[in-house]
């Protein structure tokens, strides 16, 4: 039995091309510089650790974004990667100004709020309006405009954490749709239960962008216990006022970046490794949770492959500019190196430090056996096989529907709407075991793909 079972294998081997040998010598070096990195990596920590305390929050076009730039291509160019460069790119900025709740009737009282980004502003003394309350974007499209109309908008919802994160996905709808359907009902403002997890009174921001024929109006989010004390006041059954500043101003031009280095391969034939993660981030916090943490494993996986030695394939590294305000960086870098790139496979880090918990492959059926070794080299870091087709983050995501291959590697999201977006996001969130789980994770990945012998093909592009 089992000499029928080895017979197979050899034969399954043969028929893929792969000289059962070689494979076997990559997979032993990247499980060895997986148990290194688990083991002892203090880059990652480092990455992070400097990143947060030298510069801090760093929001896409200000003169922190800047010294984000300065600070990384000084730090990977000490670090030895090769043609480590800044591609910059315009785009407008929003800046948040001064920003107050309060209930003013039947029972006044402060609460905790912070204007969405693209919030429009208000008059330096503030509006005042009833508050009319729905429980979901589709509840506030049925209403009737008139009853809509020169109030402030209410949303709440019931976001829960989740593992895999896909609780938001399900539950921003009044983040990302809410303000808009507001203003086309000619609400005065819009205030949303924060689109978080946590029940500390820190309000998390994030993008709106404006759909086309909704004009500008305040839009805030309110911390989850202020949403809470607000719904038991609606539930009192008396007209509800709200006197609400969220100051703010747009300026139409500036520059950004996304930050480029490569470890070099030695076989340009065999195509480029392309990862990333944003190196922007809200104005909030130093955000070590989002992204800081994925700059800093993206960043210490690659050097552990250049330390080990030059790999076959190229990886090039891109810390992307202006994700948190609209993609403008992986935009800009999809727009300008899609054609011809030769970039064969893509992954992304930006959902925190937490252990990887997942792998998603999104590869060619005749890349299946590279499949199988990476998900073999994830399983001793506790690693599951998912399902689910590796669809990168929202800055490697057009490579991957555009038909590049890919790998996701899943990390713990339970607690990480805890502090996204909030001023919360902080280094001491970081676990620095599950962040070195992370670099191994990342490093074992590399590893086999920058040198697995068969070629990586594309895959079938999305509609
Ligand atoms: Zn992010
Ligand atoms: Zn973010």
């Amino acid at each position: 039995m089992s000499q029928f079972i080895l017979a197979a294998a050899s034969l399954l081997l043969l028929a893929s091309g792969t000289p059962p040998t070689e494979t076997t010598t990559i997979a032993g070096r990247a499980a060895a510089l997986r148990d290194a990195a688990w083991r002892e990596d203090r880059l990652g920590w480092d990455i992070v650790e400097g990143l947060t305390t030298e510069v801090g929050p760093r929001p896409a076009g200000t003169e922190a974004d800047t010294r984000a730039r300065t600070w990384a291509v000084r730090r990977l160019r000490d670090l030895g990667f090769a043609n480590v460069h800044v591609e910059p790119f315009a785009m407008p900025v929003w800046i948040r100004g001064e920003e107050r709740a309060e209930i003013v009737a039947p029972f006044p009282q402060p609460m905790h709020v912070a204007a969405l980004g693209n919030s429009g502003t208000t008059p330096p003394g503030g509006i005042e309006a009833e508050i009319i309350a729905f429980d979901s974007v589709a509840a506030l499209t049925r209403a009737r405009d008139e009853d809509v109309r020169g109030r402030i908008v209410f949303i709440t919802h019931a976001m829960m954490p989740t593992q895999d994160g896909s609780s938001y996905a399900g539950f921003r709808a009044p983040r990302r749709e809410g303000p808009s359907v507001a203003s086309r009902k000619g609400a005065a403002a819009i205030v949303i239960r924060s689109i978080g997890t946590d029940h500390h009174r820190n309000a998390h921001t994030g993008i709106q962008t404006w759909a086309d024929g909704a004009r500008p109006i305040p839009a805030g989010a309110l911390s989850i216990p202020d949403a809470e004390q607000l719904q038991r006041i609606l539930a009192r059954g008396q007209p509800v006022r709200m006197r609400l500043l969220l100051r703010s101003h747009t300026i139409r031009r500036r520059m950004s970046g996304n930050v480029v280095a490569e470890v070099p391969g030695s076989d340009p034939a065999a195509g480029t490794i392309l990862i990333g993660a944003h190196l922007d981030s809200w104005d909030l916090s130093p955000a070590a949770f989002d992204n800081a943490s994925g700059v800093a494993i993206t960043i210490a996986a690659a050097h552990r492959i250049m330390a080990a030695g030059r790999p076959r394939r190229t990886i090039r590294v891109v810390l992307f500019g202006a994700e948190e305000v609209g993609e403008f960086g992986s935009e800009s870098y999809f727009q300008h190196h899609r054609a011809g790139s030769g970039v064969v496979f893509v992954a992304e880090s930006d959902f925190g430090a937490d252990r990887v918990w997942r792998v998603n492959l999104n590869l060619a059926a005749s890349n299946a056996a590279l499949g199988d070794r990476i998900a073999a080299l994830l399983a001793p870091l506790g690693i599951v096989r998912g399902q689910l087709p590796a669809a990168a983050g929202v800055d490697l995501g057009p490579w991957v529907r555009s038909g590049v291959a890919a790998v996701d590697l899943d990390q713990d999201g339970t607690r990480y709407f805890d502090y996204h977006h909030t001023p919360d996001d902080t280094l001491d969130k970081v676990d620095p075991a599950q962040l070195r789980q992370n670099v191994a994770a990342w490093t074992a990945m590399l590893a086999a793909v920058a040198d697995s012998p068969e070629p990586v093909h594309p895959i079938a592009p999305a509609h």
